[in-house]
């Protein structure tokens, strides 16, 4: 990082530097910083400054707004727990069972990132997002579960994406799955969402109380499941109002139910935007998927999609499908030109839930740091703004959607609070312009309160890691321990499943990758992260 062109960094140690022999020191302290970041707000991330890009954007979008009159549109459609190599356009499709055109046309008509990371599991992410700020520093450090005892609203003192947009003017809606907490004070329409259409938690938390082929033992014990009842998640469809009203529309009491959710969900964001399109006010959709995070059912009135057949790949065809119909919603209203698209999923498969899960060629899976885990597919797509069929492997951390929205929506950076750290970068240069090149410089993983890892460039290093007991239990099964001597450092373009570490002599990415690990923990000394129970 340099601190207005000032570098800081030259010769950066290791976070675990005192543990490396001598020779190893040597090299390092000879070692170049390869950071290009430069730090222009103390409790903002440091960024790639891009400068000829970024003037490219900004007259790209002034021109459509002088041809539009009005600011874009932005809409997030995220789907649960989708592998990065579920879709066709990602390696998947019909090779594993499951064809996605659909997916695969967004991707043909926009830019397709190839290294695109999410927190290693939904609650994390998904308020992350919202926030522009790790998990770590909001509290929101793990999925939110059921029975658990939440200290204290999140929410309370952060400041919502849908916040900042709806006070610049957007109409706001969050459909489908939020698992970012369900009491008041913490229900999407409670934190700047105008409205709300969805279920809180994920399909499982719903479902096993009317799964007695999956849990028997809970559905035929009358003693486990009033003690579940006790601590179960909100099963009902809930139509939600800013101001706190809330409406129960249906409630979930079968698997069929839960099969037939998605479908409704995309029919209630169509119908949005229909009338969104003829209003005068640009608007913001987060439309989160229930599928595909297990347990999957079949939509009754449309079983058995996938060639493979199995519930989890009928779920990706569904998905896909569905998506086609919210982009055609948007061709159908004459906005696609004046619509931002972002297609991705929270976090990678689920493979404790196999073979309801889905595929990543990397190692690991959701809830782990390694790239299984993290690496998820990014699509951005934009008619007109953004050049069709680009794919770039640039970083890019769904972090980033926020800033982004904030600078197309026309929202001042000066409108955050200075009183906390924000961890997002602006990359609207990036994604608009043609061979437009990233602007962050380095993602950070973490897992609940620990740092994990971070990568810069193709360089990845990990001071801790998650090992599971058995080759599919990345979650029920695993341990999370330091790693060694020296941190393990992979090679991610020779070595993309992080099984052949490249050593810590004579790699001068290692005192670099050091120096921004030990630089992100000194931002929480200046901004000590929350703590609500989770960690
Ligand atoms: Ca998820």
């Amino acid at each position: 990082m340099k601190y207005n062109s000032v570098r800081l960094m030259k010769s950066s140690i290791p976070i675990l530097a005192a543990s490396l022999s001598m020779s190893t020191l040597v090299i390092q302290s000879k070692a170049e910083s390869f950071d290009r970041s430069v730090c222009v707000k103390d409790n903002f991330e440091p960024a790639i400054p891009r400068v000829q890009q970024s003037k490219d954007a900004v007259e790209k979008l002034a021109n459509l707004q002088r041809k539009t009159g009005r600011k874009p549109n932005i809409i997030w459609i995220i789907v649960d727990d989708m592998g990065y190599g579920d879709p066709g356009c990602y390696g998947g499709g019909a090779a594993v069972g499951a064809a996605t055109p659909n997916i695969d046309r967004l991707a043909r008509a926009g830019l397709r990132l190839t290294s695109c990371y999410a927190q290693q599991t939904c609650t994390p992410t998904r308020s992350a997002i919202l926030t522009g700020r790790l998990p770590v520093r909001t509290g929101l450090t793990r999925p939110i579960l059921a029975g658990d005892k939440i200290t204290k609203n999140p929410w309370a003192d952060e400041v919502s994406l849908p916040t900042l947009l709806g006070e610049t003017g957007y109409q706001t809606l969050l459909t489908g799955k939020w698992h970012v907490g369900e009491s008041e004070g913490m229900r999407p329409h409670d934190v700047g969402f105008d409205e709300y259409y969805g279920y809180y938690s994920a399909q499982k938390e719903i479902t096993q109380a009317v799964d007695a082929r999956r849990y028997p033992d809970l559905v035929n014990n009358p003693e486990m499941m009033a003690a579940f009842e006790a601590i179960a998640p909100d099963n009902h469809l809930i139509h939600g109002f800013k101001g706190g009203k809330s409406v129960e529309v249906s409630q979930v009491k079968s698997t069929d139910d839960m099969g037939r959710a998605d479908a409704v969900l995309v029919d209630f964001t169509i119908k949005k935007i229909g009338e969104f399109a003829k209003s005068d006010k640009p608007f913001f959709i987060e439309h989160c998927f229930m599928k595909v995070h297990c347990d999957n059912f079949d939509n009754p009135d449309m079983p058995g999609l996938s060639a493979s057949k199995y519930a989890y790949k009928n779920a990706i065809v569904e998905v896909d499908l569905l998506t086609g119909k919210i982009y055609q919603a948007l061709e159908d209203a004459g906005i696609l030109e004046n619509t931002f698209i972002f297609f991705t999923s929270d976090n990678g498969p689920q493979m404790d839930a196999w073979p309801d899960a889905g595929y990543t060629p990397f190692r690991g899976a959701k809830g782990t740091t390694f790239e299984g885990g993290v690496r998820v597919p990014g699509i951005a797509c934009w008619k007109g703004m953004i050049s069709p069929g680009r794919v770039s492997d640039d970083v890019f951390d769904l972090m980033d959607l926020f800033g982004t929205a904030l600078n197309l929506a026309g929202v001042s950076s000066d409108k955050l609070p200075t009183d906390r750290y924000y961890d997002f970068i602006d990359q609207t240069s990036f994604l608009l312009t043609d061979d437009g090149k990233s602007n962050r410089e380095a993602v950070y993983f973490w897992w609940g309160s620990q740092l994990m890892a971070c990568r810069m460039r193709e360089y990845k290093e990990h001071v801790k890691v998650i090992i599971p007991q058995s080759k599919m239990q990345w979650i029920d099964y695993s341990t999370i321990q330091d790693v060694g001597l020296a941190p393990w450092l992979f090679n991610l373009y020779i070595d993309p499943k992080e099984e052949m570490p490249v050593g810590h002599r004579r790699n001068a990415w290692l005192a670099t990758l050091g120096g921004k690990l030990k630089e992100h923990g000194a931002t929480f000394k200046k901004y000590p992260p929350k703590n609500i129970g989770l960690n």
